[in-house]
């Protein structure tokens, strides 16, 4: 049988892609992965604690929660939802076809939603079981308000534009925010890399790397390493923040649809539709700029309604 719409991904991009056409009698199927880029079926939500700039949760709602929900949402309307991972995908002719580790299908229409995985380095007191989401995190505008970290001392990883931007964002909430980089010059566009050296907040620490964060219930201390003398000193800091780039989930479309050089799929400005008609994106797969459930969701509404229209003009 060939399916109306496939949805792959299980952030909420898919889902509201999912709520969407399910809503418009679409029966459509999502893949919601199985440990999929290394991320439990739900996306990134599902690696964070409390959620608080998502409309219409007041009080905030746990990472987890959320992901709940929407799933919840996407079933009530009729979505089929299997947790398999989509390894393979032919797009060279509709229906599309696809396969996962035990079944393989075809489909009229496709919406790729399958996220990006927020790279984090293996610093001693970063892993999951330690200070991870205990003042360490990958997201600067989602975790940086929180009341832990406010007039204390925090850092940031990285030497890019991302890197610059959560510095000066976190500079709202910090006494001081150190910005720790590998390397002598920062790979950030020049006007990011002035802003961040002008903010009298902002301390850099080039030719850095962070070797240990410490702390109980949150972060207390980071060592740094001076990359040129091999010294180390600990700095007291409330937070950690990577801003080390992000790997879009695109690898097992294996070149079938036009991606930047970053891999994440390039979409018709103002729209969903990928390079192959017929196959939408939605999310972070296709955005590194904003990065944010609210925004995924947006795209993933948009993604279902060009999809509907695509299946009524073929
Ligand atoms: P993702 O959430 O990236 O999920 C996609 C998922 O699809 C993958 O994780 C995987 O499970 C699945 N998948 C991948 N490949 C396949 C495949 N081949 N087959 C089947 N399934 C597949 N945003 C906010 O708005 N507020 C916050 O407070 C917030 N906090 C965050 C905290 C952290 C620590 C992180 C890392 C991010 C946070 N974000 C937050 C950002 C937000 O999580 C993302 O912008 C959003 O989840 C992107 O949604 P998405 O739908 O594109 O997919
Ligand atoms: P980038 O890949 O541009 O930068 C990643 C940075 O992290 C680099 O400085 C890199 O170092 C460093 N890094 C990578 N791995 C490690 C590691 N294991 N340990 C320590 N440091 C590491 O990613 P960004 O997320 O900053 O940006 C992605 C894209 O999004 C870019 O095109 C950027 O221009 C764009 N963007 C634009 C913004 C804007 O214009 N407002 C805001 C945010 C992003 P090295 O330099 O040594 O390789």
């Amino acid at each position: 049988m060939t399916e109306n719409v496939v949805i792959i991904g299980s952030g909420p991009a898919a889902h509201t892609a999912a709520i969407y056409a399910a809503r418009a009698n679409l029966s459509p199927v999502l893949f919601e992965g199985f440990m999929a880029g290394g991320i439990a079926a739900g996306g990134q939500l599902t690696t964070t604690t409390d959620v608080e700039n998502f409309p219409g949760f007041p009080e905030g709602i746990s990472g987890p929660e959320l992901t709940e929900r929407f799933r919840q949402q996407s079933e009530r309307f009729g979505t089929r939802i299997f947790t398999e991972t989509v390894n393979k995908v032919d797009l060279s002719k509709r229906p599309f076809r696809y396969w996962t580790d035990d079944q393989e299908g075809e489909a009229k229409a496709l919406i790729i939603a399958t996220g990006a995985t927020a790279k984090r380095d293996d610093i001693p007191g970063t892993r999951d079981h330690e200070l991870w989401q205990k003042g360490v995190s990958a997201c600067a505008v989602c975790d940086g308000a929180l009341p832990m970290f406010r007039n204390k001392p925090m850092f940031v990883i990285g030497g890019g534009d991302s890197a610059m931007e959560e510095a000066g964002f976190l500079t709202k909430f910090a006494s001081k925010v150190y910005l720790v980089h590998r390397r002598d010059e920062l790979r950030a566009s020049q006007i990011m890399q002035q802003r961040a050296r002008s903010n009298p907040k902002i301390e850099l620490l080039l030719s850095h790397r962070v070797t240990n964060v410490g702390g109980g219930n949150g972060v207390e201390v980071v060592t740094v390493e001076d990359l040129k003398t091999q010294q180390t000193r600990d700095i007291p800091a409330a937070g950690l923040f990577f801003a080390i780039g992000h790997v879009p989930n695109t690898k097992f479309l294996d070149g079938q649809l036009r991606c930047d050089e970053q891999g994440y799929v390039l979409t018709t400005p103002g729209t969903t539709q990928t390079s192959v008609e017929g196959v939408f994106a939605a999310g972070d797969v296709q955005d590194k700029k904003y990065r944010q459930a609210i925004t995924a969701a947006g795209s993933g509404c948009a993604a279902a309604l060009e999809a509907e229209h695509f299946l009524a003009a073929h």
